[in-house]
């Protein structure tokens, strides 16, 4: 933990039973506003002994299933329902959020490359800092709602970590498996320590994150995957006591081994995909065009796929610059 303290004031107490609703007011003195906050919604249930769990949307703040399933959640739930203490946060980066975007426009911060944080810094990092060095400190679960966003697309899938022991690594799966995606992923521990993820490592808080769908909108199908995953997971840990899950439907789970499982664009220009989603596809495979309506009389510049695997991850947007993830594969877990 750093030397100075967060200067963000929550309206929340932390301890005290009951819903509480407010603000976590994170001071920004600007043109129009020498004295404001920017206020980071948090609601919180607290109902005698148990877990703390911190449920997490809005990261991203263009990832809008987690958003809405945890909105929908916070409608529903009152204290006799829970046990122990259920922290929600709608829009954890609440300046990406409130203008529907993956970045803050205030400071250009991700919050998911921002970890820990400072609580000195800008926004973004304030944010970072608070939800590690406090709200982490507090917590024996945390689940992060991801989603593809704007640019990309994934199956409702829930994610993990390796753990680091094998009893770590039995808690975390029970989490994967208590949730019930059609699709899980785990991923090997990486040298990304600016992660959500990692800070619940560095914390010791057991955590798993998803990706919803995406493509900048919300689904029927995939929304009611996400709230009764949530329900699920919240029963698993001992929080929802009272809620009777349905039967699982089991989880394929899958793994992305090295860089090759990724195709990116080569070029500039309009893309045009060979394969959909949930596609298998073979190594050498054409994975799509690149168009170049601009000069049309160039040929499209053809990227392919590496490696076997299937196509969980596609790209939404027409236009590609080249460095851009146009699709990534997974392949079944080898254990
Ligand atoms: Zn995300």
């Amino acid at each position: 933990m750093s030397e100075a303290t967060t200067l963000i004031h929550s309206e929340i107490d932390y301890d005290a039973d009951g819903k509480q609703t407010g603000f976590l007011r994170l001071p920004h003195s600007v043109h129009r506003s020498a004295y404001g906050w920017l206020p980071v919604p948090i609601v919180m249930l607290k109902n005698g002994d148990g877990p703390t769990a911190l449920l997490i949307a809005g990261n991203h703040g263009d990832e809008y299933e987690g958003q809405v399933a945890l909105s929908k959640l916070c409608q529903r739930l009152q204290p006799e329902d829970i046990r122990g203490r259920l922290m929600i946060m709608t829009m954890a980066n609440y300046p990406a959020a409130h203008a529907g975007l993956r970045t803050s426009p205030i400071d250009d911060g991700n919050l998911n490359r921002t970890f820990p944080g400072d609580p000195l810094g800008t926004p973004t990092e304030m944010i970072a800092d608070y939800i590690e060095n406090v709200l982490l400190e507090l917590c024996d679960y945390s689940f992060d709602f991801h989603s593809g966003g704007s640019s990309l697309v994934y199956p409702a899938t829930a994610l993990r970590r390796r753990g680091e022991t094998p009893e770590v690594d039995a808690k975390l799966e029970a989490l994967q498996t208590a949730f019930d995606a059609p699709y899980g992923f785990i991923f090997a521990g990486s040298g990304e320590s600016r992660v959500s993820s990692k800070a619940c490592e560095r914390k010791g808080v057991l955590n798993m994150m998803t990706e919803l769908g995406g493509a900048g909108t919300v689904t029927p199908e995939i929304l009611a995957l996400a709230e009764r995953g949530i329900y699920r997971l919240l029963h698993h840990i001992g929080t929802l006591p009272g809620y009777e899950p349905d039967a699982a439907r089991g989880c394929r789970l899958m793994e992305m081994r090295g860089p090759e499982y990724f195709v990116y664009a080569r070029d500039e220009g309009l893309f045009e995909p060979y394969v959909e989603l949930l596609d298998e596809v073979t190594a050498g495979q054409p994975a799509g065009a690149i168009h170049h309506p601009e000069t049309p009389w160039v040929p499209p510049t053809i990227c392919h796929f590496e490696t076997d695997g299937m196509a969980i991850c596609k790209r939404i947007p027409g236009r590609v610059e080249r460095g851009d993830c146009v699709f990534h594969l997974a392949t079944d877990i080898d254990r």
